[in-house]
């Protein structure tokens, strides 16, 4: 059985086909331009396959609620053309088939429990530390939603005494966001966080954000598995030092042996799924949207 997987960004629209053990048959990608544009070269592409069911994990902010009359719509983004966005109407009427939505997060999380590093487990989360940042949970069994849906991305976190950048974020002065994506770090020390590789001082900052964030996550969701990625994680050292600090600022507190111990490193991880995560989480909220 044939099922498309969209991993829906605001520069790009990546497409694929899989069956239904996460199994990607082909993939192509689309640039993001104006909904209609880039409507009819996503349903020209599933046009080509027998697909049962589609899934999205989208950019947001969305409508999640199944009982809204905007459900499946992107709701109140910035990106231009795109506020009010009925994403979901669009391919179910096009395509005919059942369509699952959820957040590009919370679909890069699920992928992960389905096939990936939190395979088996019932809590994780995934966090993107990329152009933006943003957090999937799953909880209990199931992604969280709630009176709209977890922005863990714009949690709020304590400035470093010594850092005097005012952070990037237009609605807060100290979200994650704001003090700890790649455009925030570009920002602050004037270059590209691939230039600044062998900058201590850039990643001993950026641990202590990301550590924050994560410490806070752990505190709030109690999740079995901490999956972090995006562009910025693609500087490895910083898995070591975010595990460091998010001891030392748990301080012993949530006392299990995953933390406390050595074991963080099979903890506080990379995806299995490679890049992948988002595509194959996507491809789970189509198999999930046939039942
Ligand atoms: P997006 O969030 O747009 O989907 P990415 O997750 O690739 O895309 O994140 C892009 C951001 O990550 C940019 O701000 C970029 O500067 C930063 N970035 C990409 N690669 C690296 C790297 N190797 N080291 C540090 N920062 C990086
Ligand atoms: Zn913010």
């Amino acid at each position: 059985m044939l099922i498309g997987g969209i991993e829906a960004g605001g520069t790009k629209m990546v497409c694929a086909v899989g069956d239904e053990n996460g199994v990607v048959k082909d993939r192509v990608s689309f640039p993001t331009r104006q909904p209609k544009e880039t409507f009819e070269d996503i349903i020209g592409y599933y046009k080509n396959w027998d697909i049962k069911a589609l899934g999205i994990g989208c950019f947001g902010p969305l409508d999640l609620d199944k009982k809204s009359a905007t459900y499946g719509y992107i709701t109140k983004t910035p990106k231009a053309g795109w506020e009010n966005c009925d994403i979901v109407g669009a391919f179910k009427e096009a395509l005919g088939v059942p369509v699952g939505f959820d957040t590009d997060v919370n679909g890069a999380v699920l992928g992960e429990v389905t096939w990936g590093a939190a395979k088996g487990m019932d809590s994780a989360i995934y966090i993107t530390i990329g152009t933006g940042v943003g957090v999937g949970v799953y909880a209990n069994g199931g992604l969280l939603h709630g009176l709209i849906h977890p922005e863990g991305g714009h949690m709020l976190l304590a400035k470093h005494p010594k850092d005097t950048y005012k952070g990037k974020c237009p609605f807060h002065e100290n979200c994650v966001e704001g003090l700890a994506s790649g455009p925030a770090i570009e920002a602050r020390w004037g270059k590209k966080g691939i230039e600044l590789a062998g900058r201590d001082e850039v990643w001993e900052l950026e641990a202590y954000y990301i550590a924050q964030a994560v410490t806070n996550y752990i505190l709030a969701y109690s999740p079995q598995k901490v999956i972090l990625w995006g562009g910025v994680m693609h500087q490895e050292q910083l898995f070591g030092m975010v595990r460091k600090e998010v001891q030392r600022l748990l301080n012993g507190y949530v006392a299990h042996e995953t933390i406390t111990t050595d074991k963080i490193a099979d903890y506080i991880v990379p995806p299995a799924l490679g890049e992948d995560p988002g595509i194959m989480g996507a491809i789970k909220l189509g198999i999930d949207a046939l039942t």
